[in-house]
């Protein structure tokens, strides 16, 4: 005979930055009992992060995350729970034995020219160059980057990187994967232009176990929702008439019945060195074909304002090699073709008529959200779904 399961007010599928928020939220707001379960043996989803012993470096695990917005609700609502370093973000890029800076910018174009142009004389040249294809419709994304900053730049810092992402030849992908591709005639080379932007003074992770330290607040790890061996699975809970908010794929949770939703991931390679910089900087972008990976991060230099805690003579860098998703691998960047975005709206269409589950977050809206848009969707879900829910 199966236990009787006293069920809390709410369970939450998923305790990345969505989950944690509408948690935060519901606790504090309703004081109701949340159940957090997550398939995975930590909380944080992908912004989770942990220390590395050796270097002193806080890894990233998921991939490099930034902290960056311009929307004060979500300012204010993160500085509850954490304070941000001063940290600014900059790439650097490596092409043909050279690091220049990026985004593309007056010093990246002067560099790359061996030249002093002015900004007026650089936008010219650009404009010039981006005219080789003038009066013709790009059929393909190569076509659209020649068109958009000319083809020396765009051979230079775009093709290769471009090509190594998608594991495509740009000739092959569509011309629509790309709108705009920034130049600056100056020479800021600032990442981000949000009002606020910093790294959480104490990592990701503490961070994140401050928005749910709550006594009504409790988690679950390594526990999946589709396992019906376990007591917050997704036929109990419905049956039980528990509302849920789901942040797992929202193909998974139709099981697939309408066709898979396509993903790109990222496979990382950890490299260590004998030195306590390798390269000077947290992001080096490699532009060449030469060089299999896009980029590499060298974590210990996100943190410089903890120096006197890291190792000054070895140091961890990540590489990324990224690829097509197959199922089973981490789904990161979503492909967002037409017939992709045809299938999500049908998906959707199912999710709206589930009457207790509300569905959020990058997985269970098949979208690519930065941290500061997932916890403002959050915000706003909770207002607009969850509490009405939480309510009848
Ligand atoms: P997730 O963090 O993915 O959380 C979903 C959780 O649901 C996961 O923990 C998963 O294990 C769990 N789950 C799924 N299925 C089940 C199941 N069946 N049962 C139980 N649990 C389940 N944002 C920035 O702002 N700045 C950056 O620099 C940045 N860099 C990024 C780099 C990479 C490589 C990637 C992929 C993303 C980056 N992001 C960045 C985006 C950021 O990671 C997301 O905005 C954020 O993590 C999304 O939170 P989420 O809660 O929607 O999803």
């Amino acid at each position: 005979m199966t236990e009787a399961v006293e069920y809390p007010d709410l369970v939450v599928v998923g305790a990345g930055l969505f989950g944690l928020t509408v948690a935060q939220q519901a606790a504090e707001r309703l004081g109701v009992r949340v159940e957090i379960i997550d398939v995975r043996d930590h909380i944080g989803g992908n912004a989770y992060s942990y220390m590395d012993e050796e270097t002193g470096a806080e890894i990233h695990k998921y991939g490099a995350h930034l902290f960056h917005t311009s929307n004060k609700r979500v300012w204010d609502y993160v500085n509850r729970f954490t304070s941000f370093t001063n940290y600014v973000h900059r790439v650097y890029a490596t092409h043909d034995g050279e690091v220049y800076p990026l985004p593309i910018n007056l010093g990246t174009i002067n560099q790359f020219f061996r030249a002093h142009y002015t900004p007026a004389e650089a936008k010219a040249l650009v404009a010039e160059q981006a005219g080789e294809l003038a009066g013709k419709d790009p059929q393909n994304l190569n076509d659209k980057g020649i068109s958009l900053i000319g083809r020396p730049l765009y051979e230079a810092f775009i093709k290769n990187y471009t090509g190594k992402q998608w594991q495509t030849d740009p000739k092959d992908l569509p011309a629509g994967i790309i709108n705009r591709l920034p130049v600056r005639f100056n020479y800021d080379n600032r990442y981000f232009k949000d009002t606020w932007e910093g790294l959480p003074a104490d990592g990701y992770t503490a961070w994140m176990e401050r928005m749910i330290d709550d006594p009504r607040i409790h988690v679950t790890l390594e526990t999946d929702f589709f396992d019906g061996s376990q007591p917050y699975n997704k036929a109990a809970l419905a049956a039980a008439g528990v509302p849920v908010v789901y942040t797992g794929p929202v193909d998974r949770y139709f099981d697939y019945s309408l066709g898979e939703l396509k993903w790109r991931t990222v496979d990382f390679k950890e490299v260590r060195y004998d030195e306590g910089d390798h390269f000077g900087c947290p992001v080096m972008n490699f532009s060449d074909a030469d060089v299999p990976y896009t980029r590499a991060i060298e974590f210990k230099n996100f943190n410089p304002e903890r120096a006197a805690s890291q190792n000054p003579d070895r140091t961890v860098v990540w590489e990324e090699y990224s690829r097509f998703a197959e199922r089973g691998d981490e789904p990161y960047y979503p492909i967002n073709t037409e017939a992709d975005k045809a299938l999500y709206a049908r998906y959707e269409e199912l999710a709206k008529a589930e009457p207790k589950t509300v569905f959020g977050g990058r997985l269970g809206t098949y979208k690519y959200y930065d941290m500061h848009n997932v916890i403002d969707t959050a915000l706003t879900a909770y207002e607009e779904q969850v509490e009405p829910l939480l309510k009848k």
